[in-house]
């Protein structure tokens, strides 16, 4: 196995399985469509917005970039909600989060169609992930976890993996997700006991907690696979994730970067999960 468990290759394949589903969806005329719900144009949606606009492009999907002004009523969100549930061409709706404070986000979510709910906003979306049952999507950075667990051939039945982090948007639907692939999970979250003694027992760890570095050398033991969902912009200017990289990659087996690991794949997996969902509309 690689030691750096880059994500640019994960992505390159669902990429290119992608790409062909949607030349496949071209030839009936049916071009996949995003629509990214934003309101005011924040600077730390701007990169991942770049990158879904990039790879969009190349993969023939449609990306329509709704901006609506961030002192926008919740009347004015739902109705625009509404109009992209209703408009046939919108094959998948991405809100961006967090959503400006006058805003019922809660409501939101559950206002977009399941058929279109490919980052598993909504309560069916997620219920599916809990229950194992194809209701929606699943959310896309949980399964990008995943995907760079299966492509770099990690073993998953059997093994042990400490989740760190408990949100509805990662941790806990990641939980699910490895459960499905027979792992034994330990969810771990702010009140946990002693998370270095969980952390160093498990084969996989996976960092999604928001604390940048948070993770440091005495929370590893050798030869683990360390996977970090989480991103942050140093004071520096730089990057870095949930893990402490520079502490944590001698003493690990395998370990994710930041940038160019998990964040790298999200988009991948959002764009397939888009191309599924115009393949099933096609389909009625
Ligand atoms: P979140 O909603 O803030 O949740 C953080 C979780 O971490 C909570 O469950 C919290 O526990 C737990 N936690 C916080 N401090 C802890 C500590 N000291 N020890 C143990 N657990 C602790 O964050 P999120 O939305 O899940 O995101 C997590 C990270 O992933 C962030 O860095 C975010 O930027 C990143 N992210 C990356 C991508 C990507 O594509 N790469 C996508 C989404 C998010 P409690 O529940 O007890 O408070």
């Amino acid at each position: 196995m690689d030691h750096i468990l880059k994500g640019a290759p994960v992505a390159a394949a669902i990429k290119e399985k992608l790409c062909e589903e949607a030349e496949q969806l071209a030839a009936r005329g049916i071009t996949p469509a995003l629509a990214v719900l934003e309101f005011g144009e924040r600077a730390d949606n701007a990169a991942y917005l770049r990158g879904i606009r990039k790879n969009a492009e190349a993969c023939g999907v449609q990306l329509k970039h709704v901006v609506l002004p961030e002192d926008s009523t919740q009347g004015a969100a739902a109705a625009m909600l509404g109009q992209l549930n209703d408009d046939a061409s919108v094959h998948g709706i991405l809100l961006l989060r967090p959503l400006p404070k006058q805003l019922n986000e809660a409501a939101l979510c559950a206002a977009i169609r399941p058929e279109k709910d490919v980052d598993c906003a909504t309560d069916l979306s997620l219920a599916g992930v809990f229950a194992g049952k194809d209701l929606g999507f699943s959310p896309c950075t949980a399964q990008a976890v995943i995907e760079i667990l299966k492509y770099y051939g990690v073993p998953l039945a059997g093994t042990n993996c400490a989740v760190v982090g408990r949100s509805l948007v990662v941790g806990r639907p990641l939980a699910m997700l490895l459960l499905q692939e027979n792992a034994t999970v330990t969810l771990c979250h702010s009140k946990t006991k002693d998370l270095p003694a969980v952390t160093r027992r498990a084969d996989i760890v996976i960092a999604a907690m928001g604390r940048a570095k948070a993770l440091g050398a005495e929370h590893f033991s050798e030869d683990q696979i360390l996977i970090d969902v989480g991103i942050h912009r140093l004071e520096d200017g730089s990057l870095s994730g949930d893990i402490d990289f520079a502490a944590a990659e001698p003493k690990a087996e395998a370990i994710t970067p930041v940038p160019g690991g998990v964040g790298a794949v999200t988009t991948a997996v959002l764009l397939a999960h888009v191309t599924e969902a115009a393949a099933k509309h096609a389909e009625g």
